[in-house]
């Protein structure tokens, strides 16, 4: 593994100039992003014009914008986020999510139309993320705040180890909370593929999921 990287590495030093290499590198840094990906987009970034390099740097520069809701963690450009501001949403159920993406997913099915609220992650335990490194304190916050407003806490995360290690630690936190005791939970019905990611799975099957969801 190690002798493939350094080959293909100095495959790069070899076949480019210095200026190509560089970025086809720092593209190989992001996430989901190989070396392969990062030299197709390099490429493709050769074709284009000055003027529309111009443009996708200024699109890049307008994100540094974006900020996190600071009722529920959505992205957003203001400080709450369309989905909190909107009078038509239902107020009464929160839909706990571990991510942006499956925040999306959840949304694109147009099956809920509650509020959110983002963790920022998942307990992983081998990778070292715990309870504290989530905001999950902050979601126990909002539920006690908001205890008579809210009925309903729906627990959205990818039917894998650590998803399902994330729905069992929040289902304890908050059935043995006496604050807590007159919101229910609920999580998504059975029928997602076990170890799969939720914002994978066709809107119609997480539609279901939804609306199927279970009382815990
Ligand atoms: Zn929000």
């Amino acid at each position: 593994m190690l002798l493939s990287k350094f080959i293909f590495v100095n495959y790069f030093i070899l076949m480019y100039p210095r200026e190509i290499k560089d970025l086809i590198d720092e593209l190989s840094t992001w996430s989901s992003v190989g070396p392969k990906s990062a030299e197709r987009y390099v490429l493709d970034l050769l074709k284009k014009s000055s003027e529309e390099i111009n443009v996708l740097i200024e699109k890049i520069k307008k994100i540094k914008n974006i900020i996190s809701c600071q009722e529920c963690g959505n992205l957003s450009e203001k400080n709450i986020c369309d989905i909190c501001a909107n009078p038509k949403r239902n107020k009464n159920i929160i839909c706990a999510v571990g991510d942006q993406q499956t925040l999306n997913a959840l949304e694109k099915t147009g099956e809920f139309n509650g509020l959110y609220f983002v963790l920022g992650g998942v307990i992983d335990t081998v990778n070292g993320i715990g309870p504290d490194n989530l905001k999950i304190k902050e979601l126990i916050a909002r539920l006690k705040k908001e205890k008579d407003k809210i009925n309903e806490i729906l627990l959205a995360f990818d039917p894998d180890l650590n998803g399902e290690t994330t729905v069992l630690y929040l289902i304890k936190l908050i059935k043995e909370n006496k604050d807590l005791q007159k919101i229910k939970v609920s999580r998504l019905a059975r029928g997602l593929p076990m170890g799969s990611d939720i914002d994978y799975a066709d809107e119609i099957t997480l539609g279901n999921a939804i609306k199927e969801r279970k009382e815990i």
